[in-house]
């Protein structure tokens, strides 16, 4: 097969890339190794129940124009997705149950009832910090960002709106933890922003990019915020953008396993999949792969590019739980999302459980009278725990049930007859996360250390081969990748194609 643009995987990432970059008028062949889309993102349907295997709390997605990449990815190839909105989550903290809410004022009055007026006015203080930087963060739409020098041209439009920003730059490059320092000494607003900023990023507030938290700050804490969950659940996404994909002539090829990527004299000339076909690549292949499996991919990587990829940091993987369970007399109002977190050594493996019931919102995701129910310890769950053990043996079934334990006491916090109420009930460990997802190590992504600099570029040493996904800047996260998918786009394509949009 012959065709201009291969990408490596149909994540969120992969996704918008190839959207744009079919939108721009590009052959573009999109190879999957699953046979569902989506990646992370991707849903699985068991016994009548739609599962979300990750990604399932979104915001700035149900209105336009958003500074959320993905709405902007979504808008520039026209699709459209229904959103529920709701504003709050439960929170099981140490001190606690709160029912925390988005929104300018919510979190202040929380502080002012749990910690009193200095506290609360600490928090204060961090939002007008943060306001500025959270309008610089938000100003350059990342539709202008390319590799290269054509940036000047794209980016020409928004410098006169970015001129009063420029002092706040080394700020926003810097880590969010130094911002923290400086503003807020109460223990519980640096925990709970280490907490916020571990979810984002998998590492606490001195690891996390200040310019990551400034989106977070403009798009959480203003007015009139709301949550947006898809009507069909997170499927609705990826389902959106593979229409993307296809209505400008992309294809999309499932259980379509990338087994290398062929190089001719330094430069990118197509993929070699595991069943022997040759796919040839007149102008690009990107890899949406995880930097660790994309460097299996090139045998003739240089030693030191790939030590360099190879040696990346890796956050930590998942134990999931996904439950089936008897509706009847659950409370409409509970929250569909909960975040238990036993102690505040936020990064400890089983520590924070992370809840969705997303049936809560949207009813079609199960049988009548049922939730559907995803709960997963988020990026802490120790891969060596478990890379010796194989599946269906005694020792790793008792490995699972040992530790699926803090899920389903997290659960019963809400739901005490959970057990009881259970019809459909499956484990997931490092080895599921890395099987399904297709994750080295069943990792959530690179825990580079955002003092330490920046997520690396999509482009690579070799010619017409590029990166996007959550390996690549900006980071982890779905907004994330779908700016890093529209920004390698970009790359791939020309300034005026770029301008045209
Ligand atoms: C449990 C969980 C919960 C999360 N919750 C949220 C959330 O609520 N909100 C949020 O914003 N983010 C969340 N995230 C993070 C977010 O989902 C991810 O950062 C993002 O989806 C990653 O997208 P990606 O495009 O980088 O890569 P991936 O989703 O990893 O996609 C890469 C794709 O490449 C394919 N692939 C790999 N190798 C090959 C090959 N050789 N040949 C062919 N195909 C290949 C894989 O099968 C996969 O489909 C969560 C993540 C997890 C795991």
């Amino acid at each position: 097969m012959k065709t201009e643009i291969v990408i490596i995987g149909s994540g969120i990432g992969g996704l918008c890339c190839g959207a744009i970059l079919a939108k721009y008028g590009y052959d573009v062949v999109i190879c999957e190794s699953h046979n569902l889309p989506g990646g992370c993102a991707h849903s699985f349907t068991y016994q009548g129940f739609k599962f979300e295997a990750g990604p399932s709390l979104y915001s700035g997605l149900s209105y336009s124009p958003s500074p959320n990449p993905l709405r902007q990815v979504l808008d520039m190839i026209g699709e459209e997705i229904q959103w529920k909105n709701y504003n709050s989550w439960g929170c099981w903290l140490p001190e606690g149950y709160f029912e925390v809410a988005v929104g300018e004022e919510s979190f202040y009055h929380l502080l002012l009832d749990l910690r009193g007026k200095e506290a609360a006015n600490e928090w204060r203080l961090l939002q007008k910090v943060m306001k500025p930087l959270s309008d610089a963060a938000t100003k350059i739409p990342i539709k202008a960002f390319r590799y290269d020098m054509g940036v000047v041209l794209t980016l020409l439009p928004y410098l006169p709106s970015l001129l009063p920003y420029v002092f706040f730059a080394n700020k926003l490059t810097a880590s969010f933890g130094a911002i923290m320092d400086e503003v807020v000494s109460d223990e519980f607003i640096r925990n709970w922003l280490n907490l916020l900023c571990f979810m984002l990023s998998g590492l606490p507030a001195h690891g996390t990019s200040a310019a990551e938290m400034a989106f977070m700050f403009a798009d959480w804490y203003r007015p009139n915020v709301t949550l947006d969950y898809p009507v069909g659940g997170s499927e609705a996404i990826v389902n959106a953008l593979v229409r993307g994909v296809k209505k400008f002539g992309g294809k999309l090829l499932l259980s379509c396993h990338v087994k290398e990527v062929l190089v001719e004299n330094n430069k990118a000339i197509g993929v070699k999949l595991a069943n022997g076909e040759i796919i040839s690549a007149s102008k690009a292949v990107v890899s949406n792969a995880s930097i660790w499996d994309t460097a299996s991919l090139i045998p003739v990587l240089p030693a030191s590019i790939r030590q360099k990829w190879l040696s990346t940091p890796a956050n930590g993987s998942f134990m999931h739980l996904h439950l089936g369970i008897e509706a009847k007399d659950i409370p409409p109002d509970l929250p569909c999302h909960h975040l238990v977190v036993n102690h505040w050594q936020i990064t400890a493996p089983q520590n924070v459980v992370a809840v969705s019931i997303p049936t809560l919102l949207d009813s079609s995701l199960a049988p009548p009278s049922s939730h559907s129910i995803h709960a997963y310890t988020p990026a802490t769950e120790p891969y060596q725990l478990w890379e010796n053990l194989t599946p269906n043996t005694p020792e790793y079934e008792e490995m699972k049930e040992k530790r699926a334990l803090v899920m389903w006491q997290a659960l019963e916090r809400f739901i005490p007859d959970i057990r009881e109420r259970c019809k459909v009930r499956l484990i997931g460990t490092p080895l599921t996360h890395s099987r399904y997802l297709r994750r080295y190590r069943g990792t959530y992504g690179p825990a580079w250390d955002a003092s330490k600099g920046f997520f690396p570029p999509a482009t690579t040493p070799i010619r017409n081969f590029y990166l996007c996904g959550d390996s690549t800047f900006p980071g982890i996260g779905v907004p994330a990748v779908a700016a890093s998918g529209m920004i390698t786009a970009n790359t791939i394509a020309s300034v005026w194609q770029q301008l045209s949009v």
